[in-house]
């Protein structure tokens, strides 16, 4: 494919930002508290201030109103330039969902986020659910007019410094595994959800999730419940082409330095 001359220009202004900014090992450890944070506020403020957050997500909700094409050149050549923001990729993967099957508040809340630099998580592995994701055994009860949500999530990327979490949980066990399961919006300070964080190599980035007899409003259902597998398809496809633009990137920098 052929890019635009303003696609082209968009690569080369995001790549200049990334080598004034974040260049060095130095400028680097500065952002991320010596390597420990995976998010820089810092350079997420300016990305949204210079209106590249969300550049793909709908105007009318808050987004930049370009394309996939200009987020993933803004995915490539940040990732590139080793621009400290692996949690944002995480949100525009849930954005996706909700766009699709939120209410308007949601999208608005969802969009408003991402454009002004706030992450967003998405909940869907368990310690038994990883491939399998007809294997959710977290439960959301309905009682009166809320859900109770009972049960673990793992792997949770960005969840700790997330402002909402899209949590996939049961709420009817009487069908097959890819039936009763429903989507929920909710918030990371919510009472009796505790994150805490699986260490690894890399900066603080996965987290597990214990919810013990967490309330979630029925307003806070995204799409219809009990149809969860139908409506996380379409996010996670295009969760591929997010992951595989960042590799993309990362391996452009990795042959970079080796020439360097
Ligand atoms: C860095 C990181 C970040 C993550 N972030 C998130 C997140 O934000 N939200 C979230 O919900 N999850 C997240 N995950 C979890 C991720 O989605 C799961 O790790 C993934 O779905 C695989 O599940 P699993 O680890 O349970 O492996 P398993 O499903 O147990 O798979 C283990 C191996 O077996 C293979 N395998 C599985 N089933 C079959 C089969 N039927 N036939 C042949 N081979 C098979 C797999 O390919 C794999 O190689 C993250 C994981 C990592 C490592």
């Amino acid at each position: 494919m052929r890019f635009t001359r303003e696609q082209r220009e968009f690569a080369v202004a995001v790549r200049e930002f990334c080598d004034a900014e974040c260049k060095t090992l130095q400028q680097r450890d500065l952002l991320t508290d010596g390597g420990t944070l995976a998010n820089s506020t810092v350079i997420l403020d300016k990305f949204a201030g210079l209106g590249w957050l969300a550049v793909s997500l709908p105007e009318e909700y808050g987004g930049g109103g370009a394309g996939m094409v200009e987020e993933c050149i803004f995915l490539e050549e940040s990732a590139r330039g080793l621009a400290p923001i692996t949690g944002y990729s995480t949100g525009l993967t849930a954005a996706q969902t909700y766009l699709r099957y939120g209410t308007e508040d949601q999208k608005h809340t969802i969009v408003g986020n991402m454009a002004a630099g706030k992450l967003e998580a998405i909940a869907l592995s368990e310690p038994g659910a990883g491939s399998d994701l007809g294997g959710v055994r977290i439960k959301a009860e309905l009682v009166d007019d809320h859900y109770v949500v009972n049960g673990q999530k793992t792997w949770i990327s960005a969840a700790h410094v997330a402002e909402h979490i899209l949590l996939l949980a049961r709420t009817d066990s009487s069908g097959n595994k890819h039936q009763g399961l429903t989507l929920f919006m909710v918030p990371t300070d919510a009472p009796g959800l505790q994150i805490h964080e699986i260490k690894t190599m890399e900066a603080r980035t996965c987290n597990d999730l214990y919810f013990t007899d967490v309330a979630v409003p029925v307003s806070a259902v995204v799409g219809t419940p009990n149809q969860a597998w139908r409506h996380l398809m379409r996010g996670l496809s295009v969760e591929r082409l997010i992951i595989a633009t960042m590799a993309l990137g990362a391996a452009q920098r990795s042959l970079d330095d080796v020439i360097a």
